[in-house]
């Protein structure tokens, strides 16, 4: 049997609020929650293990730049982890944008990620399970187009351009990463993520 990589399914309407929120303020990094289920999926005929992901929350009280963000309020942003609890939906992890560099986690991320896992850890709550990266890139096209928003699978991740933003040259491509920390390497593997 071979091995089959863990699998991120993005929703419609996830993907919409994960572009959109990215793309409001495209020159600073954003971010939030990532709100769904573990999910099983079929795929050339075996079952595998998928995180479905439905909902994608901003988190509004954020501090952010060219190369950074972070929540600003901590207790804001612990209400709104309760909340989605509260209401019986999972958080299964969190978003946040890079400017023009690559969709791949910095070490100023994993170390963030670590701090917070192991303060989950120690609050005994399950701790979120993926981080999702989303490099967000200006671009010019030579041809004219109409509006639309194209998605294409590379390996693992998800390429989308959405094209004829401030008009049918001018458009923005976006590299989807996703990753999971796994405990026993103490390291983190990158999932394979699916758009609709
Ligand atoms: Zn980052």
């Amino acid at each position: 049997m071979f091995d089959l990589e863990k699998i991120v399914n993005i929703s419609e309407s996830c993907l919409v609020t994960l572009i959109t929120s990215c793309l409001e303020i495209p020159h600073k990094e954003t971010g939030g929650f990532l709100i769904g289920k573990e999910d099983a999926r079929f795929v050339m005929g075996q079952r595998c293990d998928c995180f479905s992901l439905d909902v994608a929350y901003p988190v509004q009280t954020s501090e952010s730049g060219k190369s950074f963000w972070g929540p600003s309020n901590l207790t804001a942003y612990a209400r709104i982890k309760d909340a989605i609890d509260s209401m019986g939906f999972q958080i299964m992890g969190e978003y946040h944008s890079h400017i023009e560099n690559v969709p791949e986690l910095s070490n100023a991320d994993k170390k963030f990620i670590k701090a917070e896992l192991e303060e989950f850890q120690q609050k005994g709550i399950s701790p979120p399970r993926i981080e999702m990266v989303l490099n967000i890139e200006p671009k010019k096209y030579s041809r004219r187009h109409n509006r639309r928003c194209d998605c294409t699978y590379f390996k693992k991740r998800v390429r989308c351009n959405i094209r004829g933003i401030k008009n049918p040259l001018n458009g923005y491509s976006i590299m989807i990463g996703a990753y999971q920390y796994e405990e026993s390497a103490e390291d983190f593997i990158e999932l394979s993520v699916h758009v609709p």
